[in-house]
């Protein structure tokens, strides 16, 4: 397969695959751009129909955190890996103690923490066999939604502020699409400040658990891009940025959880035409990773909570750069993000010799 050639090839400095024929284990490791330090990215198991589309998909995510890592500042460059296969059936000690083993041959260039497909147990078993682990239980940070949603929170606070000109939530209407991990501690946040939520969920024991305790307004599933309010949050699926979207949606701003909200990079465009401001997603959901980052900080120092939110919180002030510099260049917000990464990373990085 050619690797050099491949359209989500962007000078990665290193992707390795890794084969353990007695665990079964076929799994990508792709490390981007180690420029800013070593890589921490999360692993995704996913049934991909061959190794072709486990490849892009690698190479897209370790891209992604490259820029992530960047603005949200964080001594890291960005990496990513897959494995390939089913994780309702084939999970198995011996496969993730496989993979461990292969984290640690690359001798600390690659931290490995939980994503789509895994949990923290998974993460815990690979690291009996390496320490370049995160986002794992024990002395760790534990569950990232809380700080994921800290930073949404911040990033509302700052979108509100650029395009409506308000200085708090306090009265401000907010359709949240998702009350999962995330989008509920988010609303309990927004709650707290003020905002008014009209929430939606597949889930009704959510819906209902919002409604009871928070006093939010329920609508259905297909109801949230309409409804009357003048922040959308997205915090369920990706892709719910499109053209039917951006025709109906009543919001004014887009600031929400969920990765990759444009359904195509020109959506970014179109809501900047359609006069909504848009909080690019990878800035805006960052908390969880910076939460993680805590962890494995170089010197080694231990986890501190409110060091940590303290940093995700930064997530405002980055946003409002980001806003400034879109309006200054008249670029829609998601290019700014990216030309304001790229600033923060050497191109083709390799980490400096120490
Ligand atoms: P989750 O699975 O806990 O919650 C998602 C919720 O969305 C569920 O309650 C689900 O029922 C609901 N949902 C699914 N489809 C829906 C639909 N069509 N309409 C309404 N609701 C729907 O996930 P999460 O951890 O809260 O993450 C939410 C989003 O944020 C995801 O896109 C995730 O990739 C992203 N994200 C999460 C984190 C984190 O720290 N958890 C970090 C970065 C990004």
């Amino acid at each position: 397969m050619p690797l050099f050639d491949h359209p989500e090839f962007d000078e990665h400095v290193e992707v390795a695959f890794c084969r353990d024929p007695a665990s079964g284990l076929k799994a990508i490791i792709a490390l981007h751009n180690l420029s800013r330090g070593p890589a921490l990215g999360g692993c995704r198991m996913w049934p991909y129909a061959d190794e072709a589309e486990a490849l892009t998909d690698v190479l897209r995510l370790s891209r992604g955190m490259t820029y992530k890592s960047a603005l949200a500042d964080l001594p890291y460059g960005g990496g990513k890996s897959v494995i390939i296969g089913d994780p309702r059936a084939d999970k198995s000690e011996a496969l993730f103690r496989a993979m461990g083993r292969f984290v640690e041959s690359l001798g600390g260039r690659y931290i490995i923490a939980e994503d789509v497909g895994m949990s923290v147990a998974d993460i815990e078993t690979m690291g009996r066999e390496t320490a370049h682990v995160a986002g794992v239980a024990a002395g760790g940070s534990g569950d990232p939604s809380p700080a994921t949603a800290w930073g949404v929170f911040q990033g509302i606070r700052a979108a509100v502020r650029h395009r409506l000109g308000a200085e708090t939530l306090d009265g401000v209407r907010v359709a949240v699409q998702g009350l999962g991990s995330v989008g509920f501690h988010l609303c309990r946040a927004l709650s707290e400040a003020g905002a008014r939520l009209v929430v939606t969920d597949l889930n009704q024991q959510a819906v209902a658990r919002a409604v009871d305790e928070l006093g939010a307004e329920a609508v259905a599933p297909d109801a949230i891009v309409t409804a009357e309010a003048e922040v959308f949050a997205p915090c369920a699926l990706g892709a719910v940025i499109d053209d039917l979207a951006i025709e109906r949606l009543k919001a004014v701003v887009v600031a929400g959880s969920a990765n990759n909200q444009l359904a195509a990079p020109r959506h970014g465009a179109a809501l900047r035409d359609s006069g909504r401001l848009y909080a690019p997603d990878y800035v805006i959901n960052a908390g969880g990773v910076i939460n993680i980052s805590h962890e494995t900080r170089p010197g080694g120092r231990p986890y501190d909570k409110q060091a940590a939110f303290a940093h995700v919180a930064k997530i405002h002030d980055t946003l409002l750069e980001i806003f400034a510099r879109a309006d200054k260049a008249g670029i829609p917000t998601s290019e700014a993000a990216d030309r304001l990464a790229e600033t923060r990373f050497k191109p083709a990085g390799l980490a400096a010799a120490a």
